[in-house]
């Protein structure tokens, strides 16, 4: 048994086990939440972070879509958006994006890019659509022919998925990064850039647990080697900020920081805050 269907009042069975009561539709519920982002089903997932490939109905492109956008009701369809431009494009008669693309030409520029297109190819200008699936990963996405040629040329990898997995945090990245501030990683990588990692640090060997999005965003490495400039007796300064964007009236913070850089400061400048005020005190 799957477990019941998330859906109030559906008595089906789930697609999927519900593992620690996580999400989980039927077939019939599932079909139902993808109409109403005006697409279709082809062929449904069988877990919750699953690919579900769909047909959106207004351009007919096959589409690889989240359990989470087809719950949130609909997405911003990537071919629906290629047409649309491509019409405003040769209304402006943009000259760098009219080229002859006959088939034999699309079909050569789709096998260097590792594709293959869904629909029958038919001549078309550089501002034509393509529905293509990766060959590599089997994912559905949408591109125009200058897009994809663009691509080539300039040696991305032409699938968005396969793009996207290449700059994925591994192990293996983010020990390479750790070493290089001085850390030895311990602990295994979850996958989740938040989570505090293990690590000790190759200079003074003190335990440190820190997560990659702290480590990468500038926290010091070591608290004892990198920490020697926050150490709590050297002189330090408060600050007030105004945040006039927080709140119905804007929002002071008062705070302390060390006088070694001004990372923390120029941090809330950043979010939007003003220095009114720092002052130095041993
Ligand atoms: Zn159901
Ligand atoms: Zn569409
Ligand atoms: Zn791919
Ligand atoms: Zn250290």
């Amino acid at each position: 048994m799957n477990g019941t269907c998330s859906t109030p009042a559906c008595e089906n069975e789930s697609r999927w086990p519900r593992i620690r009561r996580a999400i989980g539709f039927c077939d019939h519920c599932l079909a139902d939440l993808i109409a109403k982002c005006d697409a279709t089903a082809i062929a449904l997932g069988d877990a919750p972070r699953a690919r579900f490939r769909t047909r959106h109905k207004p351009c007919g492109a096959i589409v690889d879509v989240s359990l989470a956008m087809i719950r949130r009701g609909g997405w911003v369809c990537q071919m629906c958006k290629w047409i649309e431009h491509g019409a405003e494009n040769r209304r402006l008669g943009y000259p760098n994006l009219v080229g002859d693309w006959p088939v034999e030409r699309q079909e050569q520029l789709l096998a260097a890019a590792g594709m293959r297109s869904l629909h029958p190819l038919g001549d078309q200008d550089g501002n034509g659509p393509l529905n293509v699936e990766c060959l590599e990963c089997g994912a559905a996405q949408a591109d125009t022919l200058f897009g994809v040629s663009e691509g080539i040329r300039l040696s991305w990898l032409s699938c968005a998925e396969c793009n996207a997995k290449r700059f994925k945090p591994t192990q293996e990245t983010i020990r390479t990064r750790m070493e290089s501030l001085g850390l030895r990683l311990v602990g295994e990588f979850t996958g989740d850039p938040g989570l505090p990692l293990s690590a000790v640090c190759t200079r003074c060997s003190t335990p440190r647990a820190v997560s990659r999005t702290a480590v990468c965003g500038g926290s010091p490495p070591c608290l004892r080697c990198d920490g020697s400039k926050l150490d709590p007796d050297a002189p330090h300064r408060v600050y007030l900020i105004d945040f006039p964007h927080l709140g119905d009236r804007g929002v002071y913070k008062v705070g302390i920081t060390h006088c070694a850089n001004g990372n923390r400061l120029r941090s809330h400048e950043k979010a939007g805050g003003t220095v009114l005020a720092t002052i130095e005190v041993a």
